[in-house]
Parts: C-alpha cells; structure tokens; sequence
C-alpha cells in the first residue's frame, strides 16, 4: 500500500519534507469490513488547519499518520453484507492508495455516475459549502451586487454562479487575467478582479459602483481590506475561509484595523457569520444534492477540475493549492483505470 504520512509540522508554508511516502502491506479486511481502492483524492485548503496543533474546530493529524482526506473509491474486497466487489463510494480515507473501512462512514456513489469526482467538488463538500454559505448565510436579493472571493475555485465558482441564478450583480475576485477571464467568460459572473493587481481596490470600487451588498470571504488579508470600505448597510459576510493567513505564524503587522472593522459592523449594521459546512448544515445535505444535481446537469452550473496525476504529487499539489497554483478544484487521481 503506498501511504503519504505528515512526518512534521509546519512553521509557515508547508514544505515537501512536511510529508513522507511509505509503503506498507495491503491489509485484508475482516469481518464486517471492506478494502477500499482509492480512485480520486480531494486536496482541500482545510487539510493546512490539520497540519497544525493548533485548536480548532476539529483534531489535528498525528506525526507519522496518514494525512486526511476525502476520496472517492471502489470496493476491491468485501467481508459486508451490504457491499459488493466494484460498488463506489464516498469515503473519508486520506491520502492512501488502499484503507479498510467499517463502512459507517462510507456514502454509496451511483454506478453509472459519468463523473465520480464531480463528488468532491461541485456535488459534494465545495458545492454543499459555496450553497449554504451563499444561500442561508449572504441571503442574496436580485440585484444585490455580491463579491466573491477565489472566485475561480472550488467554492467560489459555485458562490458566484448561484448568485447569478438569484439574479444579482456578481464581482469575482481571483488571482491573474487567466482565471479572471474563465471567471467572466465560462462562470458568466458581471466582472473579475485580478487581487494582485496594483490598483486591485480602485478597481473593485469601479466594479462595485453601488457598493456591496454580499461579501463572500474566504481569504481575508488585502483582499478584504479593499472590501471593507464599500460594503453597504445591512450587507452580510458569510466567512468561509481565510485562506491569505493559513501559513500566518503570528498576527500580520499593523495598524490595528480591529476597531475599524467593528466600526463598520456598527454603523452600517453588518452581519457577519462563520460557519462550519457539515457541522452546520449537514441536515440540509439532501436539498443540496437535489438542487445542485439538477444545475449541472442543465448545465447552469459549470465546474472545472484540477487534476493531479498520482499520489506522489499530493504534497506538490497540496502546497500549490496555498499558493494559488491550482485552477478549479483540486484533485488526485490516485488510480488511472
Ligand atoms: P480553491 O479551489 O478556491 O483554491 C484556493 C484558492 O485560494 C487558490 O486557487 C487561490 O486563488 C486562493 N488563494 C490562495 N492564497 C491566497 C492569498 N494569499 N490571497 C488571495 N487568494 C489566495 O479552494 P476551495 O474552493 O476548496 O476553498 C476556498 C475557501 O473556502 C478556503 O478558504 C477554504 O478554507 C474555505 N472552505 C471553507 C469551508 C467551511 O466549511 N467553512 C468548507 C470548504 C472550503 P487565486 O489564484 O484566485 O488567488
């Protein structure tokens, strides 16, 4: 079995010798159990949280353990009743090639399904995340002018894309004309904005010329700093990510903008919301699946994937992904068949 362990924990940016690739027996399963074969490995900006022992929301992986992950794979061996030989599931099961499971936590995929991976991206945990962020937390009105952060990527794309189908102006925010023109072009969104532009916040003023009404902020840093000055009243923040100060290993320098930011929570009467996708919503799962099924296949919401041949590559990808080096959602194929 090939196996991609965290061997240290990193002091900034991750680095190659964070990981360590080991081979070990392919277990057989016991009673009551399944052998999983991995297909596709999701690389998530999540993983960063837990490769750190830092508190948070959920525990961080061990030195010398594999690193988490969730994957698509077939069954390559069955010892359940409820499972056969070359069924697909859903499963939780890191970067390894092969993982027994007691299949509590397993989630059957359709045989026939044309995509698998379209379940680690815009079917699943991105898509679920992008919908009730956006949905339950931005509450976007037609014509609201909705900011969207990473706009390019797993989550963002979809953020933006559904506030068009509610009928709002829709600004992306991502990083190079590349991604900024497939944000407009392919996505459909009213403009982009190149974050590393030098005149980036005139220019997310321009675009905003009513200001803004949602703000979907999965990144934080400079990008919000351009944000904050043209929010409207009673605009609302779903905070989904900060991904431009997950390698932060202290506050950034100042000014303090503490008082600023409550300043104009308190006049301008913002609400702004973190939220914890399956913690918080996983009991709206199925409408999710339902609704955002039905945009894909009428082709009302589009999806790029980013994929990554062979599991040696995860950590290259992974610490692309923190970079911005990725374009869509970021995956593994860990079984070319
Ligand atoms: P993406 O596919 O969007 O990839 C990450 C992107 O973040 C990069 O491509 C890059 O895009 C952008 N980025 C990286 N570093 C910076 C930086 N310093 N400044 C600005 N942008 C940067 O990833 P996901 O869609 O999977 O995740 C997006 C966000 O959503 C993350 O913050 C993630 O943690 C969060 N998330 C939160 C969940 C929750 O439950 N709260 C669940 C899932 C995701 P570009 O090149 O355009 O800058």
């Amino acid at each position: 079995n090939h196996q991609i362990v965290l061997n240290s924990r990193p002091n900034g940016a991750p680095t190659p010798d964070n990981f360590r690739a080991q081979s070990t027996p392919v277990p057989m399963p016991a009673s009551g159990q399944v052998l999983l074969r991995t297909l596709y490995l999701s690389l998530d900006p999540y993983m960063r949280g837990r490769m750190s022992d830092a508190a948070s929301y959920a525990a961080a992986v061990g030195i010398g353990e594999v690193m988490v992950g969730a994957v698509v794979a077939r069954v390559e061996a069955s010892q359940h009743p409820g499972y056969r030989v070359g069924d697909l599931v859903l499963a939780n099961t890191g970067w390894q090639k092969f993982a027994l499971s007691d299949t509590n936590d397993l989630i059957r995929l359709d045989a026939d399904l044309a995509q698998p991976s379209l379940a680690l991206g815009v079917l699943g945990m991105p898509g679920f995340t992008a919908y009730m962020g956006l949905l339950d937390i931005g509450q976007p009105k037609a014509g609201d002018t909705v900011v969207v952060a990473a706009a390019s990527g797993a989550v963002g794309s979809v953020v933006g894309q559904i506030a068009k189908i509610k009928g709002c102006r829709v600004v992306g925010l991502a990083g190079g004309a590349e991604k900024c023109a497939y944000v407009v072009n392919e996505l459909g969104f009213d403009a982009c904005i190149d974050h590393r532009s030098p005149d980036f916040a005139q220019a997310l003023a321009t675009a905003c010329a009513k200001g803004i009404d949602v703000y979907f902020e999965s990144v934080g840093g400079a990008v919000f700093d351009a944000v904050l000055p043209l929010l409207n009243t009673g605009a609302r923040i779903p905070v989904c990510g900060l991904i431009a100060h997950y390698n932060d290993t202290a506050l950034p320098p100042g000014p303090d903008r503490l008082s600023l930011l409550t300043r104009t929570l308190l006049i301008k009467r913002i609400k702004m919301q973190g939220f914890i996708i399956f913690d918080d919503y996983g009991h709206r799962y199925d409408e999710f699946f339902t609704q955002m099924s039905k945009w894909v296949a009428d082709g009302r919401i589009k999806f790029k994937e980013d994929i990554v041949d062979g599991l040696e590559n995860a950590p290259q990808a992974f610490i692309g992904l923190l970079e911005g080096r990725n374009f869509g959602k970021l995956i593994v194929r860990v079984t070319k068949d």
